[in-house]
């Protein structure tokens, strides 16, 4: 079962798109369920819940905007080939501080400057 908040969440979603219905509420339900402050990854959701990761990051995008999940961003080092320890809140903090960690190695391209960003979706509100 959902929350109140989470059911009329599913209400204003389903109104304004046409995911179906039933996945959006398994991730809801699902989310319920997870601690404050833990991660949600689509890879996650597409194995447990077998919806295609596409589908999950559009789900993920729209329950950001009614504050149930925060993007947050992590850096990847192709030279480490590990992530960084630092979670980064805001994406313009990404272009002040590029550099690994570890190595030191420049992880930002002015043409692609997403390309060593990971995306990670943190719960904020759980029911
Ligand atoms: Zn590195």
């Amino acid at each position: 079962m959902l929350s109140d908040t989470f059911q009329t969440i599913l209400v204003k979603i389903e109104k304004k798109t046409e995911i179906d219905s039933n996945k959006l509420k398994n991730i809801l339900e699902y989310i319920q369920n997870k601690p404050i402050y833990s991660y949600v990854y689509p890879e996650v959701i597409e194995e447990k819940l077998n919806i295609p990761i596409s589908e999950c990051m559009k789900i993920f995008v729209y329950l950001e905007h009614f504050n149930v999940l925060k993007q947050v961003y992590k850096l990847y080092c192709p030279r480490c080939k590990d992530v960084s320890s630092k979670i980064y809140e805001n994406i313009n903090e990404l272009e002040e501080e590029n550099e690994c960690e570890f190595c030191g190695e420049e992880l930002f391209e002015e043409d692609n400057p997403y390309k060593y960003v990971i995306i990670y979706f943190r719960v904020i509100k759980n029911g």
